[in-house]
């Protein structure tokens, strides 16, 4: 079964995204928690909110994967910053338990000049102050393209905020096919190599969602542009073999490319006429 969809907007409420979803032919969706460039998000209704779980259960929607807002910086040096973000994904995940059981991605963070390891242990000491052993999300960290100070660029830094983190246990990893192709990880030329590696370092159980996006850029180059499936230097037959491959399976597949709706409506099509049972 291929879940997959695309950022919505959810400036019209959280129904109206479901039906979105359905028009465009998507059963998954990402959104994000507030405006992505921060700032205070707009309350809940929670009967539209409700809406939404029992559209996505009639039609066995994947999890829907909710997208922290990128101003978020858990390893800011500033301690306000570190404190502003914090509370903000404290605050999201209160919302998150609205429509209960699914995915709150964020991006690690960026450790300026602090050193990895430093930026690394600053966004562990925030998640074990907001992730509560009863909340019914999981919070995924992205993998990152390793622009500038990024955390996240290997797996093995994934796995230290995992390992640092005291309920660890109820956090997962997003695999972003733009950002890891970007960080270095060639998964056009060696997917089952670079699945293999995460798998050893940070455990295939972990990953739960896909970004899917081509890259601009070439492997390595940690710039981070999305380009269309099939308009970068991924390829959209790499891509496919990503949706196709057997760890990967039953995953929501998001689409982060630089699309309106009837693009993405295009992309889903492509991808489901692209996607094989039996594979
Ligand atoms: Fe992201
Ligand atoms: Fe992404
Ligand atoms: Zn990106």
């Amino acid at each position: 079964m291929l879940h997959i969809g695309c950022h919505l907007s959810s400036s019209k409420g959280y129904a109206a995204m479901g039906a979105q979803a359905l028009e465009i032919g998507a059963d998954t969706f990402a959104f994000f928690t507030r405006n992505p460039r921060g700032g205070a998000a707009k309350a809940i209704d929670p009967s539209d909110a409700k809406k939404l779980t029992e559209l996505a259960d009639a039609h066995s929607f994947g999890k829907l994967v909710a997208h922290a807002p990128y101003t978020m910086n858990l390893c800011a040096a500033s301690e306000d910053i570190r404190t502003f973000g914090r509370e903000a994904m404290a605050d999201d995940l209160k919302r998150m338990e609205f429509t209960p059981g699914n995915y709150y991605n964020f991006h690690p963070g960026c450790h300026v000049k602090q050193g990895a390891d430093a930026g690394i242990t600053l966004i562990a000491q925030q998640l074990d102050q907001v992730v509560a052993p009863e909340q019914s999300t999981t919070v995924l960290l992205e993998t990152m393209a390793g622009k500038g100070t990024e955390i996240g660029r290997t797996f093995e830094e994934l796995r230290q905020i995992i390992d640092r983190t005291e309920l660890g246990s109820r956090l997962g990893v997003c695999l972003d096919t733009c950002h890891v192709w970007d960080a270095g990880y060639d998964i056009a030329g060696d997917l089952d190599g670079v699945l293999e590696k995460f798998d050893k370092i940070i455990g295939l159980d972990r990953l739960k969602a896909i970004h899917l996006n081509d890259s601009l850029n070439p492997c390595g180059a940690h710039k981070d542009r999305h380009a269309r499936i099939g308009e970068g230097c991924i390829g959209a037959e790499a891509l496919v073999r990503v949706i196709n491959h057997k760890s990967l399976r039953g995953l929501p597949v998001i689409l982060e490319t630089p699309n309106d709706l009837d693009g993405y409506a295009r992309e889903i099509e492509f991808l489901r006429h692209s996607y094989s049972e039996e594979a």
